[in-house]
């Protein structure tokens, strides 16, 4: 049955989101920027209202809440834990852009689960359980944006060193 994907599904998300409200506070105080920081913890408030919203998704489908182990979020936050680990070998702003490129991972992961989740929402005609998931999706989406926006002067900072000694 299609809505039995749907919980599949939102199960999966439900595990994914967990493991990112214990990993995005180590990447909070893993970034060297200020601005990276302040990303990571906003988007840590984002994601405890987003583990809401799939709580009230379960409940409009007459489900209880609950998550199935989600491995491609898994591997996603080990590769964050490795950057975090190496970072420390690193300069900042290096350290920062690998941090980002880590996170930007996890976002367009999530970005593909939901979207996926709310076309099967779609389809079943939960168009409550769509509002919800669409919320989330437009969050993740401004998230990753926010660290394309972080990584931009990060990027001028790590290559005008090797070009000239006369910024800052
Ligand atoms: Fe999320
Ligand atoms: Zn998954
Ligand atoms: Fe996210």
């Amino acid at each position: 049955m299609l809505k039995e994907l749907l919980i599949d599904e939102l199960q999966d998300i439900y595990h994914a989101e967990g493991q990112l409200v214990k990993a995005l506070p180590k990447m909070a105080k893993a970034a060297n920027s200020s601005e990276l920081k302040e990303a990571f913890q906003n988007h840590l408030t984002e994601t405890q209202g987003q583990v809401r919203r799939l709580n009230q998704a379960f409940e409009l489908l007459g489900e209880k809440a609950k998550g199935k182990v989600c491995k491609g979020m898994q591997g996603l936050v080990e590769e964050g834990q490795e950057a975090i680990t190496d970072g420390k070998e690193k300069e900042d702003p290096i350290a920062d852009l690998a941090l980002i490129g880590a996170a930007q991972r996890v976002e367009h992961y999530e970005i593909s689960a939901y979207g996926t989740a709310r076309t099967i929402a779609e389809q079943l005609g939960q168009d409550e359980v769509v509002q919800l998931l669409e919320q989330t999706l437009e969050e993740e989406k401004n998230a990753d944006e926010t660290l394309s926006k972080i990584a931009g002067p990060l990027l001028e900072e790590s290559n005008g060193d090797m070009e000239d000694a006369d910024d800052e």
